[in-house]
C-alpha cells in the first residue's frame, strides 16, 4: 500500500481524459493519440490487500466501511482514506503483501 501520484491528462485527438503514472509510455486508451497532462492527484494504491479483522472494520462508520471496501475492490482509494488504511494495516486488521 502506497501513496503514488496519478497524472491527469487529456486526448489531443479526441479529448478522452487519461490517467497515467508516467509521462513517458501515455497514450490514448481510444485513439492511440497523444496526451496533453494537466496535472495529477495523488491516491492510494493498495496491491494485494485483504481484510484479515472484520470486527475491526465493523466498528467504523458505515461510511468509512463502504470507502474502505470500495478501495479494495478498485485496488486504489483517495488520498484521504490513506490515514484510516493505514490505521488498520497498523492494526492488522489489513493485510497487505
Ligand atoms: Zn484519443
Amino acid at each position: 500500500m502506497k501513496l503514488l501520484v496519478i497524472l491527469l491528462g487529456k486526448c489531443r485527438t479526441c479529448g478522452e481524459e487519461v490517467e497515467a503514472v508516467s509521462k513517458g509510455d501515455a497514450k490514448c486508451p481510444k485513439c492511440g493519440g497523444p496526451v496533453e497532462f494537466y496535472g495529477g492527484k495523488e491516491v492510494v494504491k493498495l496491491l494485494d490487500c485483504e481484510i484479515r479483522d472484520w470486527e475491526r472494520i465493523a466498528v467504523l462508520s458505515p461510511t468509512a466501511q463502504q470507502m474502505v471496501l470500495q478501495a479494495l475492490e478498485s485496488g486504489t482509494a483517495p488520498k484521504e482514506l490513506y490515514p484510516l488504511l493505514l490505521k488498520l494495516k497498523d492494526a492488522g486488521a489489513l493485510i497487505c503483501t
